[in-house]
């Protein structure tokens, strides 16, 4: 089969750059191909999923869209080989697709590092449609699940499990969880916040080896302590999928590398989303992951575009935790304002704002955000939304 253009992978990446090839190229035949069973969803809805009734995909579009725009579907097709000098996809179907132009939009994988017992039953990790639906059914039966890893997808998933009534352990390797977001001393702060909302924290802990026979019954740690539990969820980062492409021309890094146009280095190849490494870094995020498309399905399809550095934040609604951060954290001097249950933080370096944390009320990351990202002055800023104070 030949077609104008192959995009491997019908993650936000993959369809989004569907949908601009065919805005700019009419004609040209498209085909998405993907290793799940499932047309394009929501990835980021598993988390709330995990404590819904209904658990229908989440699509992100009708059926009827594929159809509609002239868009071929290969599903349940695991691409097994690409020859990127002939423009050649070797299917595990059998199947062998050629294409003027290819796509690889082959996403990543939840990192499951190779603790003694990981393969015991009630072990997961969450990525796929699929890992959701597998892993509510093992936890209907139990109550106590622990969450390995403290990162904002590992709390968030952690407050899902509250919410369908299981006892939560959160498990960090490090002495405060959302280190990436949080300053130490904010990070304590969120330490006890969590263990006031029910869940069970612990710390400082490295994983030696789950116990139990078939099924893990517990988590042993590298200090001699250990905890029960009936199941695991593994929440430790994420791995770009770089098997196809590993032992060919295409550059890779911790990613595929890609220009800000998204080629890769051989010609007529593209990659975007989860599976790049692109202005050097690898992002992992769904809104990143679908400007990526649009930029590649841009260029593919002829017209000029380019991906620009990210303007990366985060924010984290988790029952009465609040918190939004942004760009360095914990470097500079550090500005502070402090009343009641709201600890806001600006650091501050040579003057210039560059990172910020609002905890306990959100509502003025907007402006903050501005802060960092058009570099304000601290002097101009300083009273603005809060009398900030020099620490
Ligand atoms: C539980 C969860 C919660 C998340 N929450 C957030 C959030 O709140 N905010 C946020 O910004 N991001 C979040 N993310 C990350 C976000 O979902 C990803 O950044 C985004 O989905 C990446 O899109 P993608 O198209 O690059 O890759 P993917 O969505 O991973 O899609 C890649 C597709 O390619 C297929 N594929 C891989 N290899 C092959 C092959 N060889 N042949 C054929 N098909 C193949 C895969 O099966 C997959 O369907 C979350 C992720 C998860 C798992």
């Amino acid at each position: 089969m030949n077609f104008n253009y192959a995009i491997v992978g019908n993650g936000i990446a993959g369809y989004t750059a569907a949908k601009e090839i065919r805005k700019n190229d009419k004609e040209g035949t498209i085909v998405l191909i993907s290793e799940e069973p499932y047309e394009t969803y929501y990835r980021i809805k598993i988390t709330e999923l995990i404590c819904e009734d209904d658990t229908t995909q989440p699509y992100v579009c009708d059926a009827s869209w594929y159809e509609e725009h002239d868009v071929d579907k290969e599903l349940n097709a695991r691409v097994k080989e690409i020859i990127p000098e002939e423009k050649r996809l070797i299917l595990e179907n059998g199947k062998e697709i050629t294409a003027d132009k290819i796509l690889l939009a082959v996403g990543a994988s939840a990192f499951v590092p190779p603790i003694k017992g990981v393969e015991k039953k009630g072990i997961f990790a969450l990525r796929k449609y699929e890992d959701l639906i597998q892993f509510r059914e093992y936890v209907e039966k139990y109550d106590r699940v622990a969450v390995l890893g403290g990162g904002i997808l590992g709390l968030e998933a952690a407050e899902s499990l509250k919410e369908l009534g299981k006892e939560v352990s959160i498990i960090d390797r490090s002495d405060y969880v959302m280190t990436r977001q949080l300053n130490r001393e904010l990070g304590l702060s969120l330490n006890e916040q969590l263990k006031d909302e029910g869940y069970s924290v612990y710390l400082n802990k490295n994983t030696e080896c789950f116990l139990g026979d078939d099924k893990v019954e517990g988590i042993q740690f590298d200090d001699g302590t250990s905890i029960e539990v009936d199941a695991v969820l593994m929440s430790m980062g994420v791995r770009p999928n770089l098997e196809l492409v590993k032992d060919t021309a295409i550059e890779i890094n911790r990613g595929i590398l890609v220009n800000e146009k998204m080629e890769t280095s051989v010609e007529g190849i593209y990659a975007a989303g989860d599976v790049v490494e692109v202005h050097d870094q690898v992002l992992g995020l769904w809104t990143a992951s679908m400007e990526m498309g649009k930029v590649a399905g841009s260029n593919l399809s002829g017209v000029e575009a380019t991906y620009d550095v990210p303007k990366l934040f985060t924010k984290l609604d988790m029952g009465d935790v609040q918190i939004f951060s942004v760009g360095a954290i914990g470097e500079g001097d550090v500005y502070k304002y402090d009343e009641g249950v709201e600890h806001h933080r600006l650091f501050v370096k040579d003057g210039i704002v560059t990172g910020a944390i609002l905890y306990g009320n959100t509502k003025a990351m907007g402006k903050v955000k501005n802060y960092v990202y058009q570099q304000k002055a601290i002097a101009d800023v300083q009273e603005e939304v809060y009398p900030f104070t020099k620490a």
